[in-house]
């Protein structure tokens, strides 16, 4: 069910500085060729073998200064409602304040674990001060230090035991699950109700049991997939339609729990700022994507070449994952909206198959005699083969005399050259460089 842990607090206790040290990528061990978009909210952290996703509520509400209270409590009732655990940061340094006594109202009544965190303990004297924030009745108050890291690790080890064991393990033997995700207002109601409402009786729901997450088996037209949390898609008047954090919560929830997503944007707004987190959070996790341009209807005086045009002006914004599927479709009239399920399952096929190591090898060795990573600082850099690792989605091990001095320019051609020879459109991929 994916595992979602939300930062809550009022501002300058330290959310973003806490979210930060959770998030931190390990580059040393980890080299991305693709995910350079970088999310300020939103990001992924591993403790104890246990990987999560971590969501910094402070970014969604507008004006630090004069925050209304309605506001926070809002934020931490969806947090509540969204997340699998919540942490909620006080200040050591300033005690206890009204706004945190609104929060801890809401999140006395939280089924959710909550973790009271005091921050700003940077030495043992404010140790201490903390024990003002036992008074919320919330349990345990771990006391840390967000800025040098101090007692993290104990905050880390306790809240992972709160994590499910395997939290959706992806399952080859499933159904493929696709989303269908955007911004609001975009047109996701709109193309659900379009697909689903074709043939009434060939719909079924896997679980009613859920409120949250009611997935839709669609089998027909040669389809057979799952729509993944249709149910919130398709429920309008919700409560919490107008807020952002709402909407980007929910997303990050349908996006970790598919494979494929179709990334909805409208066609008269282009890619705005909400859409590229939306897309950051796609490639974060590492899922298959197809762009799905809406409301094509609306556009008028189309030229031959309006289409090329416009899918050339998305790719500048998402590079470098620009070898991605750009369709025009109109929710409304129902233009295309097969052709985006058909090329939905292509990219699903991308993502699942597995390259023989031959293959790779016969093909990738040549190119790369031919064109071999440069030298670096007098040393020959020799990649001696290539084999795919046998992850959910694809990742490739390159194996080499000296993996640190190969350079990011030379990852993408390899990268590049992947792309080219093999069927991997749509989906986000990662390349290793071990040592042999
Ligand atoms: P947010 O509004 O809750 O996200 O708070 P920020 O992370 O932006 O932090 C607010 C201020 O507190 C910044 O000036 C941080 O540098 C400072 N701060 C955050 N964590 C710590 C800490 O552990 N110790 C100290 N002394 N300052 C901190
Ligand atoms: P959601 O919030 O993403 O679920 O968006 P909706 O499906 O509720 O659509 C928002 C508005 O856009 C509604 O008024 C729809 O009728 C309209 N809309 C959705 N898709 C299209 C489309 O392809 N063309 C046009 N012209 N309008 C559309």
């Amino acid at each position: 069910m994916g595992n979602l842990v939300a930062i809550v607090g009022r501002p300058n206790v330290g959310k973003s500085t806490l979210f930060n040290r959770l998030t931190k990528t390990r580059r040393a061990i980890v080299q991305e060729t693709s995910g350079v978009t970088r999310d300020r909210h939103y990001g992924k952290s591993v403790w104890g073998g246990k990987e999560f996703s971590v969501v910094d509520t402070g970014g969604f509400v507008k004006g630090s200064d004069d925050v209304f209270e309605d506001e926070i409590r809002k934020q931490v009732v969806i947090a509540i409602e969204e997340c699998n655990i919540v942490i909620f940061v006080v200040d050591v340094e300033t005690g206890i304040t009204d706004l945190d006594e609104a929060v801890a109202n809401v999140l006395r009544q939280s089924k959710k674990p909550v973790f009271v965190v005091s921050n700003k303990v940077d030495n043992n004297e404010r140790e201490v001060d903390s024990y003002e924030f036992y008074n919320f009745g919330l349990g345990d108050v771990y006391s840390i230090s967000a800025i040098n890291g101090s007692g993290t690790g104990e905050l880390l080890d306790d809240l992972i035991k709160e994590l499910p064991e395997d939290a959706h393990e992806e399952d080859e033997s499933e159904l493929p699950r696709i989303a269908i995700v955007g911004k609001p207002n975009v047109g996701k109601s709109s193309l659900t109700n379009a697909l689903l409402g074709i043939e009434r009786n060939i719909v079924t729901d896997i679980s009613g049991t859920t409120r949250d997450s009611i997935d839709t088996h669609f089998n027909a037209f040669g389809f057979d997939m799952v729509l993944v949390d249709t149910a919130g898609i398709r429920k309008k008047g919700k409560v919490h339609e107008d807020i952002e954090f709402y909407s980007v919560m929910r997303s990050i929830r349908t996006i970790e729990n598919s494979d494929v997503c179709l990334f909805m944007i409208d066609a008269e707004e282009g890619l705005q700022s909400q859409d590229m987190s939306i897309f950051s959070v796609i490639e974060r996790n590492r899922k298959g994507m197809v762009v799905l341009v809406n409301k094509w209807d609306k556009i008028e005086n189309k030229e031959a070449n309006t289409m090329k045009k416009y899918e050339e002006m998305i790719k500048e914004r998402l590079a470098p994952f620009t070898d991605v599927p750009v369709l025009f479709v109109s929710a409304l009239t129902k233009q295309r909206i097969h052709k985006a399920l058909e090329i939905a399952m292509e990219v699903y096929k991308n993502r699942t198959t597995k390259i023989p190591t031959s293959k790779l090898n016969e093909v990738l060795l040549p190119l790369i005699e031919n064109y071999p990573p440069p030298a670096y600082k007098g040393k020959f850099i020799k990649i001696k083969f290539v084999t795919q690792l046998p992850n959910h989605a694809p990742a490739f091990a390159f194996f080499c005399n000296l993996p640190q001095y190969i350079k990011d320019p030379y990852k993408r051609y390899l990268e590049n050259q992947l792309r080219k020879h093999f069927d991997l459109t749509g989906v986000p991929i990662r390349l290793f460089f071990r040592k042999k």
